[in-house]
């Protein structure tokens, strides 16, 4: 048998599946765990000239490699390079671009530490971020200025869950010579080829879908070719590299990573769909439901939904929310998702988005729906109802 190899023929299931195997040696269908700092060279000459495939562990082992080639057949892109985190992808993508002086435009529903990164490190390079809104499509073109380098788009939206014009804004800005970068962690290429729907950079956090256990930190960013030189110098100054046990779990994650995410979106749907009938619930956010704000642009533009939703519940006391999320039996409180688990975690967006309104009074919830069984999930969030009834008054 031959090891597998990629190919445009092959459906999007099945290059998941084969990418990055080359790697693998011996027979064996995984490649190694390379726990590797120093690589030896056979001789002087080849250490004077760095001429080998391996120089140092930092720099690249075929673990990392074998992934690295995976999440660039997943986003579509030409080069990947894997982080230790999602949020280091993403400060690393946005250094890679950037120089003192620039100016960037960065949705206002962006991931909240993303948004901490722009207002901290990057205002005191210099580098100016302005907020828009994430609604505003190709009209962000008038918010262009000849400094702008950079619009950073992130679809849905985090918390909220507002589906941008990603095609639209991306070509409004490649017509200015800027750059578009996407924080595609919620669809993963997946359900969002953002390369293909004009980004010029994906950021991911693998430690969300692609890691999909919630025992990973992990983070890619995958560029086009233009950008890889810029992307591979960003990320080497910076002395970045994942951890290999981490890497392994990511390779091992993306294995599985179609049919899990088609469980989370069959049953998130089914979730969100029953949470909508409930007289305690206000608004439901989630784009692949029909009627759902965002729905229209999401069927144009995405080929699935993921598992995370936001729920918004009518005015209600403290004490009756927290009597709905504190005692769920599958629903544990609790930061990150994209594991086989259910989650649920409050939000308030009111707290620092500067460019939108959140126009609720209740509170939100936002929930990620594992790989349970939903009748299971909807029994338990009935009991969340009860209880708001019965005391929480
Ligand atoms: C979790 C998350 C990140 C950061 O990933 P970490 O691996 O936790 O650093 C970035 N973007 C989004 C949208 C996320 O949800």
């Amino acid at each position: 048998m031959q090891k597998p190899t990629n190919s445009q023929r092959f459906k999007p299931e099945t290059r998941l599946v084969a990418a990055g195997r080359r790697f693998a040696e011996h027979g064996f269908v995984n490649p190694a765990v390379y726990h590797a700092s120093t690589v030896l060279f056979p001789t002087v000459e080849a250490c004077r000239k760095r001429d080998q495939e391996y120089t140092y562990g930092r720099r690249g082992t075929p673990t990392a490699h074998a992934l690295e080639e995976a999440i660039t057949e997943l986003e579509g892109g030409h080069h990947t390079r894997l982080m230790p985190s999602g949020l280091s992808a993403i400060s690393t993508a946005l250094l890679a671009v950037l120089k003192t002086g620039d100016h960037l435009l960065v949705t206002d529903s962006v991931y909240r530490p993303t948004r901490e990164f722009c207002d901290g490190m990057l205002s005191r390079m210099g580098i100016e971020t302005e907020y828009y809104d994430p609604l505003m499509g190709g009209g962000i073109a008038e918010r262009f200025r000849s400094k702008t380098r950079l619009v950073v788009v992130e679809s849905p939206g985090s918390q909220t869950m507002e589906v941008q014009d990603v095609p639209a804004i991306a070509e409004a800005a490649r017509k200015a010579g800027i750059l578009t970068a996407i924080d595609n962690t919620w669809a993963t290429g997946a359900y969002f080829p953002a390369i293909a729907a004009g980004c010029d950079i994906s950021m991911q956090a693998l430690t969300k879908y692609v890691g999909g256990h919630s025992d990973a930190m992990l983070g890619a960013v995958t560029v086009t070719e233009p950008l890889a030189e810029r992307l591979d110098k960003a990320w080497n100054e910076l002395g970045l590299c994942a951890g290999p046990d981490d890497t392994y779990l990511g390779l091992r994650g993306i294995r599985s990573l179609s049919v899990r995410l088609a469980r989370h979106m069959e049953s998130a749907l089914k979730v969100a769909a029953w949470l909508r009938e409930r007289e305690e619930i206000e608004a439901v956010f989630h784009p692949g439901l029909p009627g759902a704000p965002g729905h229209d642009l999401w069927k144009r533009d995405f080929k699935g939904s993921s598992g995370l939703f936001s729920i918004v519940f009518k005015p209600c006391s403290d004490k009756a929310f927290s009597a709905f999320v504190d005692d769920l039996e599958h629903f544990g409180i609790g930061f990150s998702w994209g594991g086989f688990e259910s989650l649920a975690v409050p939000f308030n967006p009111t707290a620092y988005r500067t460019a939108t309104r959140w126009r609720f009074e209740g509170p939100a919830l936002r929930l990620h729906i594992g790989l349970e069984n939903p009748e299971d999930l909807i029994a338990d969030l009935e009991t969340g109802f009860e209880r708001m009834r019965a005391g929480g008054k």
